[in-house]
């Protein structure tokens, strides 16, 4: 951290804030030129607020040097992390494409759509049990019933699960799951994250919240791998903007940038991110393009009549023609 002290500060001022530092286990190192008078801070930093230091009157701004987030910080960590989903790899090479839909409906409907997603190369089966509804009066998911279809189709094709829990206490129900996923809705519920964190080191699936800042997304996941579960896998969903055309705002730079600084997998999601079926096969190549590690696509053998997301679902006809697409977009990275 950088502390500039504004021009012609009381000595005094300066002199307290270096002893508030020293308090803290903070070495001040002070440097003065002709214009500016910086202070240097060299020690753990982590527990230091910046803003409170901001707030004093002798300080003109602070910059943070270092980020905040440790264990997903590709500085302390310089490969990348692979993430084991019961045999498939995700991140440093790895790259898998998670399907099916949106919710479970029926038995019949999750080993259909398993089936076929199967055949059409995806390497995880999708389906939320427990649905976060933006209204009380939507269908809200089958809970338990929909986690045991999940595990007749898992049975069924070999296919690994990939389901939402939205609170801890559901947590023993999910036994059979592969993939923990944790919507963009609770990325911020900090007590979640930590309590997933230090009950499993099963995979998590952490989605961006709609609103949140990259920084914040590494700061959840570092709640998670703080916890003692190193294997967090990051989702980007496509953000709030003031762009009301398309569901969501795919943020695809981030790919790149969230490789760069953090150690962990990203796998985007052109469903929840764009919201319109026609659009996700495009979508999907661009963001295989530029180097996701992985996909997550809704596909519903009947859209119209989907219980949830019908109009960004992919038949299952689209998803095989988005796969062979996907193939050929790995080949350019
Ligand atoms: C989902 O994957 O079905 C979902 C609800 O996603 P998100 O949390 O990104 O909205
Ligand atoms: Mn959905």
């Amino acid at each position: 951290m950088i502390i500039l002290i504004k021009k012609g500060a009381d000595e005094t001022q300066v002199e307290n804030l270096k002893a508030l530092l020293r308090a803290k286990n903070i070495e001040p190192h002070v440097s003065k030129g002709s214009m500016q008078t910086l202070i240097g801070c060299v020690g753990d930093v982590a527990n230091l607020d910046p803003t409170l230091i901001e707030a004093l009157d002798a300080v003109e701004s602070v910059r943070r040097v270092q980020e905040p987030y440790k264990a997903a910080n590709r500085k302390f960590h310089p490969a990348d992390s692979v993430i084991d989903c019961a045999g498939v790899k995700i991140g440093g090479g790895g790259f898998g494409v998670i399907a099916g839909p949106c919710s479970v409906e029926s038995e019949d409907q999750v080993v259909g759509i398993a089936r076929a997603v199967k055949a059409a190369g995806a390497s995880m089966l999708r389906g939320g049990a427990f649905k976060p509804r933006t209204s009380p009066y939507a269908f809200q998911g089958l809970g338990a019933d929909g986690l045991r279809m999940l595990s007749v189709a898992k049975r069924e094709t070999g296919l690994p699960i990939v389901t939402e829990l939205m609170e801890f206490r559901d947590i023993e129900l999910f036994n059979d799951v592969d993939v923990i996923q944790i919507g963009a809705r609770n990325m911020q519920n900090f007590n979640l994250l930590k309590e997933v964190g230090s009950y499993t080191k099963k995979p998590i699936l952490l989605k961006r919240g709609m609103s949140a800042t990259l920084q914040e997304l590494l700061m959840s996941a570092e709640y998670i791998m703080a916890s003692g579960n190193p294997n967090v896998m990051l989702c980007e969903r496509g953000i709030r903007t003031f762009e009301t055309a398309l569901r969501n705002t795919l943020d695809l730079g981030v790919v790149p940038l969230l490789h760069r600084l953090s150690h962990l997998p990203v796998v985007v999601d052109p469903s929840h991110a764009t919201g319109y079926a026609y659009m996700v096969d495009p979508v999907a190549v661009a963001a295989t393009a530029i180097g996701a590690d992985g996909l997550i696509i809704e596909v519903h053998n009947d859209p119209p009549h989907a219980k949830c997301d019908g109009v960004q679902s992919q038949t299952p006809e689209m998803f095989a023609k988005t796969m062979a697409r996907i193939a050929k977009a790995r080949e350019l990275v």
